[in-house]
């Protein structure tokens, strides 16, 4: 099977190469042209643009920063956008391409850098049916589970609902290492305590350790998950939904992006909590 692949930040590189290890033809374009060297290097062929890439393949993986990335590229045949975008941007999308003759699906997924690489992501599908049953046989590479979810925006909806939550309890960690902090407990026995009661999760555990040497080496990078809040709280006025924690957890974003730790890895926002006047 034979699959092009537009994007390759953190997320692409990794998918990309998955499907490479496991025998897929893959043509790559990335923006930055060179970040394609190492996938070529693994077999992959490059295109210089995203349309030789869509001309090319039956199949394309579009995995791309924001809504405006995403809609820069697509065009046409089947079009498989992972990346996290709004509902409307991704009906956009779809509209271009199906009136090119083309179909589109809507796929965002959920897990960070470690899943992309290990073929552990979550697959939130949404959009053609007949293109989600021909793909799934990537799907199967890159995911450890994918989710059919109807209709396009879906797919979108239900990722900006999962990093939302994400977000606020990124936030409601990194209050609570200050918070054990300053009141002369040693934080890294609070990591100790939530491994083992009911709010034990991978992040805090995956994260927690890393937060505690000031170490943000970017799996997820904190513009990336702002951005999610941003588009999780205009679903919320979309829908009248009064969303206050989420709103101070973008706040919180938006600080650490001012304080200039976008390119760094979400849990950074813990460096903005620390700077708060007490
Ligand atoms: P990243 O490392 O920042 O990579 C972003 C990619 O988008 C790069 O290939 C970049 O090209 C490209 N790009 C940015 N602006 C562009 C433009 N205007 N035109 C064309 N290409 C453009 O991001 P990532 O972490 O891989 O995330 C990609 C997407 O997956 C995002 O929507 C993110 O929210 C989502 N996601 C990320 C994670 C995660 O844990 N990292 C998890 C789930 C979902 P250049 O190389 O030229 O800059």
């Amino acid at each position: 099977m034979e699959i092009g692949f537009l994007g390759l930040g953190i997320m692409g590189k990794a998918m990309s190469m998955n499907l490479l290890k496991h025998g897929f033809k893959v043509t790559v374009w990335n923006r930055t042209l060179s970040k394609c060297d190492e996938l070529v290097e693994h077999g992959a062929s490059i295109a210089e643009t995203p349309s030789a890439v869509i001309n090319k393949c039956r199949f394309t993986i579009g995995m791309l920063s924001d809504p405006v990335a995403a809609l820069s590229v697509s065009e046409g045949k089947g079009y498989i956008d992972m990346s996290t975008v709004d509902a409307e941007t991704s009906s956009k999308i779809s509209e271009a391409i199906t009136s090119k003759g083309g179909v589109f699906l809507e796929s965002p997924v959920s897990g960070s850098k470690k899943p992309a690489e290990d073929g552990q992501l979550v697959i939130l599908a949404a959009g053609d049916k007949a293109l989600y049953e021909e793909i799934i046989p990537a799907f199967d590479v890159l995911g450890k589970k994918s989710f059919y979810l109807g209709h396009v925006g879906n797919g979108a909806k239900m990722k900006l609902v999962v990093n939302m939550i994400m977000g606020s309890m990124m936030n409601a960690f990194s209050e609570g290492l200050e918070l054990a902090g300053k009141s002369e407990l040693d934080p890294s026995t609070l990591l100790d305590v939530l491994s083992l009661g009911a709010i034990a999760n991978p992040m805090f555990a995956g994260k927690g350790p890393a937060m505690l040497q000031s170490n943000y080496s970017p799996a997820f990078p904190l513009k990336h998950q702002q951005k999610d809040m941003r588009l999780a709280l205009a679903l919320g006025d979309e829908n009248s939904v009064s969303m206050p924690i989420a709103a101070a957890s973008n706040e919180a974003f938006k600080k650490a992006r001012g304080m200039g730790l976008g390119d760094l890895d979400f849990s950074a926002v813990f460096e903005a909590v620390k700077s708060r006047k007490h």
